[in-house]
């Protein structure tokens, strides 16, 4: 039977020393309870503590940290689907560079993958590694590859070869830098463990079929190596949904360890983009910890970093933006001020809108916890007072010279109240959508 916060912590010191990063003795047992910690990172826990709490209470996917700084984290997910509670760690993007490739092609794939940014509702998105293939047959072109890609991006690397001399010297050059070796079989893992574990890497580890996956990662874990990532040289996309539904599903309801790991998967080059895309989206979709794209492409990025940003946003976490006064275009003080709630997707539609129109603006952003206009209105969020309490807070009729501001058309009933908390204002209704902002603006601002 599962034990509770209140039980696991009478198991721990009760020193509340804080070495496990949780504040009290309590709050760590809390998240072990969660299986969102794991014994190991509390160093004073007794051995009867390790023994019944170790296996049973790991996360149920392995927390994996990539990176010189480790803030790359891959794992720890505990929910098979994202509507029971939310993903945890999105899938990393890797571009791919082959050893073999004509040297400007090369140095212009580092700097894209380097320079590569997509804004989409105030995040800057990036590609997370780089991947090296060893295609070249020679080491030191390998080797030589992955110090430049390490010291040129600075980001953790995906080195791939078949042969494990030239994956291990790799792995002695990028030291510190928490990559990723790929892939160990049967045959060449315990080699590959060595060179992982002495220059703390992460390994990849593959094999013919699952059973034969399961006796190798149960093997490393025996061994004291735990660092580890799957991968399936599946060929199809159906196989490939159907392995990771099946490792995803077996590691978190059936709490099996030797299937506890992130999968990474490297989608071969295609004649049709398409192809390829798809295969990058299904990985994202169903349980891909690292996705390695066989080449840069901006378009295809733009697609798979949106589609990401999605399925990994905490459907429990509205994205927000600041509540302040936002400038849009260049305002003058007497510009029209427009009020819209804090969630990052009204204002970024809301924006847009008003700059489309060719108009500079202010835009007022109170704080609605990242609700929609009609959530937060109905939540008490977006009233007459709460704006013109906000409006007071930033001194707004200091920073602007015009007294009118223009509400969403969908919360006309709120006008009275705000013109009574904003004494000295008339308030201007505005359209109920706000791609309907352009043609308002149109009739009745210009
Ligand atoms: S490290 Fe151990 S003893 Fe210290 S606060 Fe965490 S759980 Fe308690």
């Amino acid at each position: 039977m599962a034990l509770t916060g209140l039980q696991i912590q009478k198991l721990l010191p009760k020193t509340n020393c804080k070495e496990c990063g949780s504040n009290t003795c309590l709050a760590f047992a809390m998240k072990l309870a969660a299986r969102k910690a794991d014994i190991s990172m509390c160093p004073y826990a007794s051995e009867e503590a390790i023994q019944t709490l170790g296996a049973a209470y790991e996360p149920p996917v392995k927390l994996i940290e990539l990176g010189e700084d480790k803030s790359l984290k891959l794992g720890e997910e505990t929910v098979l689907y994202r509507h029971e509670k939310t993903f945890v760690h999105q899938t990393a993007l890797a571009v791919n560079i082959d050893d073999n490739e004509k040297p400007e092609v090369i140095e212009q794939t580092l700097d894209n993958i380097k320079n590569y940014m997509l804004e989409r509702v105030g995040e800057e998105l990036r590609i997370d590694m780089v991947a090296i293939t060893q295609k070249s047959g020679n080491r030191e072109t390998f080797v030589e590859l992955a110090k430049k890609a390490r010291e040129r991006v600075k980001r953790p690397l995906v080195l791939r070869s078949a042969d494990p001399g030239a994956l291990a010297e790799a792995a002695r050059a990028v030291k510190g830098s928490h990559s990723v070796l790929a892939s160990a079989i049967p045959e060449t893992a315990e080699k590959l463990r060595e060179a992982a574990q002495e220059n703390g890497h992460t390994l990849v580890v593959t094999a013919p079929g699952l059973n034969e996956l399961v006796l190798l990662t149960a093997k490393l874990k025996q061994d004291g190596f735990n660092d580890l990532i799957l991968e399936f040289r599946s060929h199809t996309l159906a196989e490939q949904f159907q392995t990771a539904s099946i490792v995803r599903r077996a590691a978190i309801k059936d709490n099996y360890k030797p299937l506890a790991y992130s999968i990474l998967r490297f989608i071969e080059p295609h004649d049709d983009l398409l192809e390829e895309t798809v295969l990058a989206v299904n990985d994202i979709c169903k349980y891909g910890g690292i996705c390695v794209l066989p080449s840069f492409d901006p378009a295809q990025l733009a697609a798979l970093m949106t589609l990401r940003l999605n399925i990994y946003t905490d459907p429990q976490k509205p994205i927000q933006v600041e509540p302040k006064i936002y400038p849009i275009g260049e305002p003058q003080p007497d510009s029209p001020v427009f009020v819209t709630t804090n969630f990052s997707l009204t204002y970024f539609i809301v924006s847009g809108e008003i700059e489309n129109s060719g108009i500079s603006a202010w835009l007022l952003v109170p704080e609605c916890e990242g609700m929609s206009v009609l959530t937060a209105w109905a939540a008490g969020k977006f009233s007459g007072a709460t704006i013109g309490k906000f409006a007071k807070e930033i001194d707004l009729k200091n920073q602007v010279a015009s007294r009118e501001i223009i509400i969403p058309g969908y919360v006309a009933q709120i006008s009275g109240e705000l013109e009574e908390s904003m004494p000295g204002w008339s308030v201007m209704v505005g359209p109920q959508d706000a791609s309907d902002l352009e043609s308002f603006i149109r009739a009745r601002l210009t």
